[in-house]
């Protein structure tokens, strides 16, 4: 029989080899240790100079964060990773590897909050220009493409209003043009999404969601080919110091474990959710690529298959106030600025994490005053609905 490669379950939990040849421990060691010691001088000289693979300076590489690296490529189908501080540290130094002053970006405008402030303040100051374009449309992309550009940033679906991004169609814009595709995985994570798989360079992640799951870890990663890994590593990381803590990337392991049982009840309770919403009176307009009025339902049916995420959003009739009394009645879902955690949160992304955008750039990605985003937890459905319903009884009272 043909060996088949194992599944995508078995890679999270099996993805970085088996027991710790060491100590005979099931789960990969924690190891705290900032450095580590060389046999001799020689030894070191060949570590430093590349020569011989070692862990150096927990800096650079450590062995938990290793595992970590090692399961998320596997998850990813890419060669190799590197685990980050956070992901808006992945995504930095990821663009700032790529470019220098004088050089582009050219990205969607539906992005997160942080990402878009990034690329539209800090990357500008030192001046790399972004253009931004509608991520929907392919056509928009390539007239937005010069000699000048030296990444294309995608992120889908966006957040909070879910618009998937035909990955497979930019990254061949960005192949003929000579440049690298970055896509940001968060909200889907592997189990939904390869963008690899689709032509994408490079992967960025905010582990701190999905992947961990708990809400317990603000983390990141990037996953891509063994060289750009290696120059990254060895050189803007190593500089900058966006190192992940071996504390959280252990907490990232455990939680990786779980992330296909968990990314299944996500997108189920998440589309009971949506439909749900969709018959209450006080909601005007939910958005969830799983139901069938959403723009991108087909392209999402046909890019990620296992479901549609855990995310949702929607507007309520009553606008602002209405939000304020019914995110005021909430008892089991909380108002937090989080996303794919066990737990049910919910948040107004305008005057919250999409709040640094200036009214054109929300109105360009979508973001009313009336919306609202619901990251699904693991909850009850039930217990859900029965919350929401007393918060949406109470915006019904103002509207
Ligand atoms: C949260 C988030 C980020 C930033 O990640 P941090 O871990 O908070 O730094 C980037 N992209 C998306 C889509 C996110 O949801």
């Amino acid at each position: 029989m043909a060996a088949r490669s194992r599944g995508f379950a078995t890679l999270a939990i099996h993805g970085s080899g088996g027991p710790d040849p060491a100590t005979g421990a099931c789960t990969p060691p924690l190891v705290p240790a900032a450095a580590f010691a060389f046999r001799d001088a020689e030894h070191a000289a060949r570590a430093f100079a590349g020569e011989e693979p070692a862990h150096i300076y927990s800096r650079l590489s450590n062995p938990t964060n290793a595992a970590l690296e090692q399961r998320l490529a596997r998850l990813e189908g890419g060669e190799t990773a590197l685990c980050t501080a956070s992901g808006m540290a992945a995504i930095a130094v990821v663009l700032l590897s790529l470019c220098r002053a004088g050089d582009e970006v050219v990205a969607g405008c539906r992005l997160f909050g942080a990402t878009h402030h990034l690329l539209q303040h800090q990357l500008a100051r030192l001046g790399i220009v972004t253009r931004f374009v509608d991520p929907t449309d392919p056509a928009a992309w390539s007239p937005a493409i010069n000699g000048r550009t030296r990444a294309l940033y995608v992120e889908t679906p966006s957040n909070p209003t879910l618009r998937w991004t035909d990955v497979g169609a930019v990254a061949e814009l960005g192949r003929r043009a000579g440049v690298t595709v970055v896509v940001d995985n968060t909200l889907s994570t592997p189990y939904l999404f390869r963008p690899l798989e689709h032509g994408a360079d490079v992967v960025v992640h905010s582990a701190t969601k999905f992947l961990g799951g708990q809400g317990s870890a603000v983390a990141g990663a990037v996953v891509g080919g063994a060289d750009f890994i290696f120059g990254l590593r060895r050189g803007l990381y190593q500089d900058l110091g966006p190192a992940m803590s071996p504390w959280h990337s252990y907490l990232l392991l455990l939680g990786l474990e779980t992330l296909s049982l968990r990314m299944e009840r996500h997108c189920r309770s998440a589309l009971e959710l949506a439909r749900w919403l969709q018959g209450h009176p006080a909601v005007a307009r939910v958005f969830y690529p799983g139901l069938a009025d959403h723009p991108d339902h087909a392209l999402a049916t046909r890019l990620c298959p296992r479901g549609y995420g855990g995310v949702l959003s929607f507007t309520l009739h009553g606008g602002w106030d209405a939000i304020k009394q019914a995110l005021r009645r909430l008892r089991t879902i909380a108002v937090a600025a989080n996303l794919g955690d066990t737990r049910s949160l919910i948040v107004h992304p305008a005057t919250t994490t999409h709040s640094q955008l200036t009214a054109a750039e929300q109105l360009e990605a979508g973001i009313s005053a009336d919306l609202v985003r619901l990251s699904v937890g693991l909850e009850d459905v039930g217990d859900l609905t029965d919350d929401l319903d007393r918060a949406l009884q109470a915006a019904m009272e103002v509207a």
